[in-house]
């Protein structure tokens, strides 16, 4: 990784934004200092994007944008192919960085440039399959037709979490759909993004492509972010990020009447009925709870269990947080890394306060860990709680590891009344053996997430599906099945081959 690291060469550059292959440098460009979770260490400065490289940026976005959109869909797509070999050449060296500039698992950032993998091998087939459909006309000897065509640029600005994978779900589809992108990582993570864009340079130099297909501006929310949200130049703005952003975002974008992806904030619970294989649940709570050390939008934060089984339950969680292994993220060994940065670790020891003031029993964990290994300081011991879903702090999003624990004691409907009682959407889950339970957690009067699973935690998506969650999660999907959709524009075609001139309806209109 280190190797990787010098070959970036970011030492070198004053460059906060690129258009491809090249960089564009300012001298006198702020500086961000990147410290790793794992270890506290700076790693790296890079420079911030200046305004005056933002329009550049911009402006060579769209003079590409007229000429990518020409070249077919397929040959995006071989493109597109291309740049999933190289991540595939590239897996072990980005899937370290991810782990040590954000802290999770060596297992997660391989499995994060997996899924980018994944992605390109998708948006590949989806390059010969952007289908419309044809309908039939009320109409004699017309045709009707809907199809689907390119916006313009894609604004991505992705969260500190998964700091490369939201990239190429978005870019990678964007991509084959004829859009040209125009990224603003984390400002906590912009190495990995970096990389991303060194890697995809060869690619765009071997084919001809012009600057300002795949574009990178490395900023702050604040500054680069609002004026993406403000320029009309951007027809589509995807975001994701926590419900915070995401609301000011969508507000923002949609004063211009522009679109909007937005992947937010999660309040995610499994339901354990009576009838579940708990040999099943447990590991999957467990992993749902504590993986990337509770800081996925998809981490499991509340577990909603049945009274007959809840002192099982309860005792079981709480033995398999006894076994975690908590330390450096590149050691295989360990199970949960640091979080993000210091600040988070004081919002997970506040959330843990708040809701013992409020009558939540802490049943393990919730230590800031120091000594040796933890030098960072942003290492904690996972915590549970049991509590009540009506409780402030249960009922918001603390992004780290904290587990409430909620018991019910009627039917089924009581346990996924009280998961859909939370003001997030995003994914949920159920554990059962019982396929009456697990029909009704799936209907209509069910689940109200934007994903539901059986027998499987909430956490760990596959690309394949369409990914996002209802009301403040905010109702965009991206990645698999037809999220593709929202990167083009419908328009629908009618078409007379007739010599005359019949209307719709049947409305007459002699002259
Ligand atoms: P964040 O909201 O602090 O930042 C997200 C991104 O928004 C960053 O790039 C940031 O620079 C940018 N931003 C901040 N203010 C902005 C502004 N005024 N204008 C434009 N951009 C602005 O989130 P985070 O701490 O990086 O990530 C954690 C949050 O993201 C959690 O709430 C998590 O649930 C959510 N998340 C959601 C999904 C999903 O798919 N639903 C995926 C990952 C993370």
């Amino acid at each position: 990784m280190m190797e990787f690291l010098k070959q970036l060469n970011l030492g070198a550059s004053n460059a906060g934004a690129s258009t491809g292959q090249q960089w564009l440098a300012d001298d006198s460009a702020e500086q961000l200092a990147i410290h790793s979770p794992v270890n506290g260490e700076l790693i790296a400065k890079v420079s911030l994007c200046t305004q005056a490289q933002y329009q550049q940026v911009i402006e060579q976005a769209q003079q590409a944008f007229v000429a990518w959109r020409q070249v077919t869909a397929p040959q995006r797509g071989e493109i597109v192919r291309q740049i999933g070999q190289a991540l595939r050449d590239y897996k072990q060296p980005l899937g370290e960085l991810v782990s040590y500039e954000m802290g999770k698992s060596l297992q997660e950032g391989l499995g994060e440039v997996q899924e980018m993998i994944d992605i390109c091998d998708f948006a590949v087939g989806l390059s010969r399959q952007l289908c419309g459909s044809t309908m039939h006309s009320e109409r004699p000897l017309h045709r009707m037709y809907d199809q689907y065509h390119p916006l313009g640029i894609v604004g991505v600005v992705s969260a500190f979490n998964f700091p490369v994978a939201v990239w190429s779900w978005n870019a990678m589809i964007a991509a084959v759909c004829g859009n040209v992108t125009v990224w603003k990582p984390s400002e906590k993570t912009p190495l990995t993004a970096i990389a991303c864009q060194h890697i995809l340079k060869d690619i765009l130099a071997r084919n001809n492509l012009p600057e300002g297909v795949f574009s990178l501006v490395v900023g702050t929310g604040a500054e680069i972010g609002e004026s993406m949200l403000d320029d009309k130049r951007i027809p589509l703005m995807s975001v994701t990020g926590s419900t915070r952003v995401g609301r000011h975002a969508g507000q923002k974008v949609a004063a211009r009447f522009g679109k909007s992806i937005l992947e937010l904030g999660g309040n995610n619970a499994i339901i354990i009925t009576p009838n579940a294989d708990l040999k099943v649940a447990i590991p999957g709570v467990a992993f749902g709870a504590v993986g990337t050390a509770g800081q996925r939008c998809t981490t499991t934060r509340r577990v909603i269990v049945h009274e007959s089984v809840y002192d099982k339950v309860k005792d079981a969680l709480v033995g398999a947080y006894g076994k975690l292994r908590i330390g450096n993220p590149l050691d295989q060994n360990n199970h949960v890394g640091p979080l993000i940065d210091k600040a988070s670790v004081q919002a997970f020891s506040a959330a843990l306060d708040k809701v013992q003031a409020e009558g939540g029993k802490l049943l393990c964990g919730g230590e800031v860990l120091s000594g040796e290994g933890y030098a960072s300081g942003c290492y904690v011991k996972p915590a549970i709680v049991e509590a009540e879903n009506h409780f402030q702090m249960v009922q918001e999003e603390t992004f780290a590891p904290i587990l409430y624990l909620i018991k019910y004691s009627g039917d089924l409907q009581q346990a996924i009344d009280l998961q859909n009682d939370v003001a997030q959407g995003l994914s949920s889950a159920i554990f059962t053996q019982n396929m009456l339970e697990a029909e009704q957690f799936l209907a209509h009067w069910g689940s109200d997430c934007g994903i539901a699973n059986v027998n499987i935690g909430t956490s760990g998506a596959e690309i394949g599906g369409a990914f996002g969650g209802e009301k403040e999660t905010g109702g965009g999907r991206e990645s698999g099945s037809d999220a593709w959709k929202a990167y083009m524009r419908r328009q629908t075609n009618t078409i007379n081959y007739s010599t005359a001139l019949p209307l719709a309806q049947g409305i007459k209109f002699d002259l």
